[in-house]
């Protein structure tokens, strides 16, 4: 089950909890009980982002890449 980082911006406490990925966009309280809480990128996120390289332009995409549009 994936694990979700989230931050009260009441209390600032961060915290995470396991919830299946179908109330990944639940809202999430606080342990102190408050409910003004935003979610963090997961690390799941972030090691996707991070292995998905940028990909070079390649060509120059039509007329644009040579210069005769400026
Ligand atoms: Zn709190």
């Amino acid at each position: 089950m994936p694990r979700y980082d989230f931050r009260c911006r009441s209390c600032g406490a961060t915290f995470e909890l396991r919830r299946p990925m179908s109330q990944a966009g639940d809202p999430a309280v606080c342990p102190q009980g408050h409910e003004d809480t935003v979610k963090l990128l997961s690390t799941v996120a972030v090691t996707g982002a991070a292995t998905a390289a940028p990909q070079a332009p390649s060509g120059g995409g039509g007329c644009c890449g040579g210069g005769c549009c400026s």
